[in-house]
């Protein structure tokens, strides 16, 4: 018999298998021996108490064997098939559209502009070490999109949670940790991210789909409102009547492209702010209540802060324990920051995004730019801190408390952003309005977040790529771009989709309309 049982458990009760047998046979009074095996489901750690608990549901296999069910994929030989797609980026978007187009028998051909994950890490060891920014090859352009040398968290608030679960089951399949399917909060690590963006190109081209790295779109033919093709590299005309257009937020030569060429593009808010960074003894600390010592069975801890403020809400974003904050920068002249960790989390610092809304009423210098606005807008500021910084890739940086009072902070400590860090006041380079918000969001987490506002904190700008500034308009429907038949812009570029996850979902309902009609839920 299979039982379902909800259970509260200490960490290492959880990871010694012994233990866990001992506590869910003592949950169930049932001898340890008429247990064949507890299939975990869902883990969440609940860190509200101490000691800290994980939350566990599992089904408990008792007097019954247990048979795993591998995930299988019914990726079909593609070579001759005469119905195919075109997709640009090899994102979450771009690879997720092209694993869906295989289930369905459509070949898909994928043009990137960057390289494949094992050249790309050269042009990432550039920009570390030198500060020069490939314009084509770096932290968000090339095979496996911004997401490949990400902290790979899963965690989406999608509602479409069968969606989700095909993407993380897929995730497996090429490769990732099961854990993933059962972790609340799954996260994969930057280490193990490259592996698994390999295999998935394995597949496709296995399959007969195709990818051409270096391969940079630079035109699209549209002839009475139709898709007919597109032109790579200046010179290579490609004939294609579907046009999957999956080229992420940082290809702001698309946004130009589509604006030059008059297809609709609509201002979209995003979000704008500073990366902070703690040590991760110190989050440890605060989270878990501990000496800075949390034990073996738990990992670095995270946070999520959120403050409304007089007129918009601050909130972190994208955070990652164990961490390192990446040189984001896709032109000469700008710097950008995010983060990434590895699988264990194991480095000494924690950083975040500390964000807030930039709206249209926002950037009122910036309206004739039209839809273009925000990407203007940002550019600026991602100017003006290379300016400042020093004109690398170094970022301008304060202290926490020395950003709120006002002060140049004197010194900066050691962080682990590796191109490293210039003392400024960060109110001469961030727009008075983030400023201020930010101000009061930080002084607002003093209190939810005891020990967090402190001036051993450094803040580092600009996060300023958190999500689309624009968004390329598509029938609900069918995916379709509102006036241009057989373009399909998807992911987050397009402006509907924010995170790994969520941009997969989207690469793959958006071939589910395609092919079908609609998008399977
Ligand atoms: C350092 C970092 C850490 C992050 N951490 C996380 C995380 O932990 N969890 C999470 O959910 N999200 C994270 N993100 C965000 C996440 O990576 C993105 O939300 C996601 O990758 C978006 O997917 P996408 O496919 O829509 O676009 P992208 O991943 O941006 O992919 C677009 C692709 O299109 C290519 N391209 C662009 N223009 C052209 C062109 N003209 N021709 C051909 N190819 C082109 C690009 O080279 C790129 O490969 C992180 C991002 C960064 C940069």
């Amino acid at each position: 018999m299979k039982k379902e049982i909800q259970i509260s458990l200490l960490p290492e009760q959880v990871f010694l298998e012994e233990e866990l047998l001992k506590s869910v046979s003592l949950f169930l009074k049932l001898e340890k021996e008429r247990i064949n095996h507890i299939e975990i489901i869902k883990r969440s750690i609940d860190a509200r108490r101490t000691p800290i608990n994980y939350q566990l549901k599992a089904h408990v296999y008792v007097d019954e064997d247990f048979t795993e069910v591998e995930n299988t994929f019914n990726y079909q030989n593609v070579e001759n098939s005469s119905d195919f797609v075109v997709i640009i980026g090899s994102g979450p978007a771009g690879l997720f559209a092209a694993l869906q187009a295989l289930e369905f028998g459509v070949k898909p051909i994928i043009f990137e502009r960057g390289k494949d994950v094992r050249t790309r890490r050269k042009d990432l060891a550039i920009l570390n070490k030198k500060g020069v920014v490939n314009p084509e090859s770096n932290y968000c352009f090339g095979e496996g999109g911004a997401g490949t040398y990400s902290d790979g968290k899963l965690y989406t608030r999608s509602k479409k949670r069968g969606n989700v679960k095909r993407v993380l089951e897929a995730l497996v399949y090429h490769g990732a940790d099961k854990n993933i399917l059962v972790d609340a909060h799954p996260h994969i690590g930057t280490n193990k991210l490259p592996q698994l963006i390999a295999s998935i190109r394995e597949q496709i081209i296995s399959c007969g789909g195709e990818i051409h790295f270096d391969s940079k779109m630079t035109d699209i033919a549209i002839e009475s409102g139709k898709v007919k093709g597109i032109v790579i590299n200046d010179n290579l005309n490609v004939s294609c009547e579907k046009l999957i257009l999956a080229t992420g937020h940082s290809a702001r030569d698309i946004y130009f492209l589509l604006d030059k060429k008059g297809i609709k593009q609509e201002y979209k808010s995003f979000a704008m702010g500073v990366r902070v960074e703690h040590s991760q003894i110190l989050i440890d600390k605060l989270q878990y209540k501990c000496n800075g010592v949390r034990g073996e069975y738990l990992p670095p801890a995270s946070y999520s802060l959120v403050e409304q403020t007089e007129d918009r809400g601050v909130y972190s974003f994208c955070m990652c324990p164990g961490g390192v904050i990446a040189p984001c920068a896709t032109s000469e002249g700008e710097v950008v920051t995010n983060g990434w960790s590895p699988s264990k989390r194991n480095n000494p610092f924690s950083n975040s995004g500390i964000v807030t809304e930039v709206r249209w009423d926002d950037i009122s210098e910036f309206h004739s730019y039209g839809p273009l606005a925000g990407v203007y807008f940002q550019k600026r500021v991602e100017e003006k801190c290379w300016e400042i910084a020093g004109q690398g890739q170094k970022v301008p940086a304060q202290r926490m408390i020395d950003f709120v009072e006002g002060v140049k902070s004197e010194d900066l400590p050691k962080t682990s952003y590796y191109p490293g860090i210039t003392s400024v006041q960060l109110s001469d380079v961030l727009p008075k309005f983030i400023t201020k918000a930010l101000k009061e969001g930080f002084k607002a987490f003093k209190s939810k977040m005891k020990g967090y506002y402190t001036n051993e904190a450094v803040l580092h700008a600009v996060e300023s790529r958190t999500s689309s500034p624009v968004r390329i308009p598509r029938d609900k429907e069918s995916f379709e771009h509102v006036e241009v038949k057989g373009l399909y812009p998807i992911g987050e570029g397009a402006g509907y989709a924010g995170g790994i996850v969520s941009a997969a979902i989207d690469g793959q309902r958006c071939i589910e309309v395609i092919v079908n009609g609609k998008a399977l839920d």
